[in-house]
């Protein structure tokens, strides 16, 4: 594998959205979700999207994440245009380029955080071998490992959204999407969860894709991301890596 070298300086992008647009319904309930948007999505780089309630964010991160298929439009992943595969080969290729963390948790009440996450690793690759000691890893990472074996109601927030992270990070996917991962979160949690996809993109060189509602989370970004009426009306550079 001698293509490391081919980039010397210049990271190419993970994923890449091209154009893409997403209508629901048809006649007179048509409603554009998203028009043309275009987005590069790069290693190490913590993107946030911003804009109003309705205003396309959850669509535009949906498409990234292959878990809708843009109407037009293209993205691009390993070299690909993978907008034109069938539904039968986008499940894998999820499960390798992405994980998920939602506002709500979404974690298995039954399930200790350690059985959460190894569950998830299991589903994204049967074969793996030791699910169990890896997700202990990945809990150790978000620091929960004095908490592996506590049942989701026994967490806060804070720790139960840092289960969801670990969990995310099974698998090893280079790219982590949160959709308002801190909204159920007071100010305090939501800074130092976000701090923590902040040191995974910066020190394990993953790309977060975070929408948010909240300015202050702007400190952590890479860029800022604007989508107003379903179309990307600015990007902005507020972090400074001097
Ligand atoms: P946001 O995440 O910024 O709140 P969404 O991407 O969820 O916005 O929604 C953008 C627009 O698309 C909204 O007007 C919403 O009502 C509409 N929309 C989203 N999902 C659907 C759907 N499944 N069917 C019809 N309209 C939808
Ligand atoms: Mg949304």
């Amino acid at each position: 594998m001698a293509t490391a070298s081919i980039h010397q300086g210049v990271q190419p992008a993970l994923a890449r959205i091209v154009g893409a647009s997403k209508t629901y319904g048809a006649g007179e309930n048509q409603v554009t979700a998203l028009s043309d948007a275009t987005l590069d999505i790069m290693p190490g780089e913590v993107t946030l999207i911003e804009g109003p309630s309705g205003s396309g964010k959850t669509t535009l991160i949906s498409i990234l994440g292959l878990l809708l298929t843009p109407t037009t439009g293209e993205i691009w992943l390993e070299g690909q245009n993978v907008a034109g595969l069938g539904e039968r080969h986008l499940p894998a290729l999820r499960a390798r380029h992405f994980g998920f963390v939602f506002q709500g948790f979404n974690l298995f009440p039954a399930l200790t955080a350690l059985e959460n996450v190894s569950m998830a690793i299991q589903m994204k690759d049967p074969t793996f071998k030791r699910p169990k000691d890896e997700a202990r890893r990945l809990l150790e990472q978000v620091g929960l490992g004095p908490r592996v074996h506590h049942l989701p109601a026994d967490l806060s927030g804070g720790q139960k959204q840092r289960v969801a992270i670990a969990r995310a990070l099974g698998g090893n996917p280079p790219i982590i999407i949160g959709d308002e991962p801190t909204a159920a979160l007071d100010t305090k949690t939501a800074l130092s969860v976000m701090e923590l996809l902040r040191e995974l993109a910066t020190t394990h060189g993953r790309a977060v894709v975070v929408v948010t509602h909240d300015p202050r989370l702007e400190r952590f970004a890479d860029r800022v991301v604007r989508v107003e009426d379903g179309r990307i009306s600015s990007v902005d550079s507020p972090r400074s890596h001097a």
